[in-house]
């Protein structure tokens, strides 16, 4: 898994807003793919941050919430995030990709739910059918009401 899976929600998208408003201030590759650089905090705080892509749980940041612990911090992203934009671009390709699928998805269900119904109806007599009509326009008054009252 990568930074980015690694990393909680919360601190994806704080770690996304503190690279989109500048809060790397400094930073530099080092071999293979790793970067160092100081972050800024809250509070006028920096950080010393240390990214490795390769090997995420390597990377380190001082700040309270992620010193010696193996966690992601939204320093660590922003830093990642400068260092490599195309990462984050490529993820958010991704999230709507697959949200584009999910609708697709329930579109097809909707579809298939609709036949469905469609399917059984036609197998009902006339006077079923009234009754079922009826019946479901008294839920939809009750519903109503439900939600006005
Ligand atoms: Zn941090």
């Amino acid at each position: 898994m990568g930074l980015i899976e690694l990393a909680s929600s919360n601190s994806f998208w704080r770690g996304v807003d503190y690279y989109k408003s500048g809060k790397v201030i400094v930073w530099r590759k080092n071999e293979k793919d790793t970067y160092s650089g100081t972050v800024k905090g809250s509070y006028g705080k920096r950080y010393d941050v240390f990214v490795d892509v390769e090997h995420p749980r390597k990377s380190k940041c001082s700040c309270p919430f992620a010193a010696d612990k193996r966690v992601i911090c939204k320093h660590m992203l922003a830093l990642y995030f400068t260092a490599e934009p195309k990462a984050l671009e490529d993820y958010f390709d991704e999230m709507e990709e697959y949200e584009c699928q999910l609708e697709e998805e329930e579109e097809r269900q909707s579809i298939e739910h609709k036949q469905e119904l469609l399917k059984k109806a036609k197998l009902m007599s006339k006077s079923d059918l009234i009754e079922e009509l009826v019946q479901a326009w008294l839920k939809i008054e009750e519903y109503e009401t439900k939600r006005f009252y």
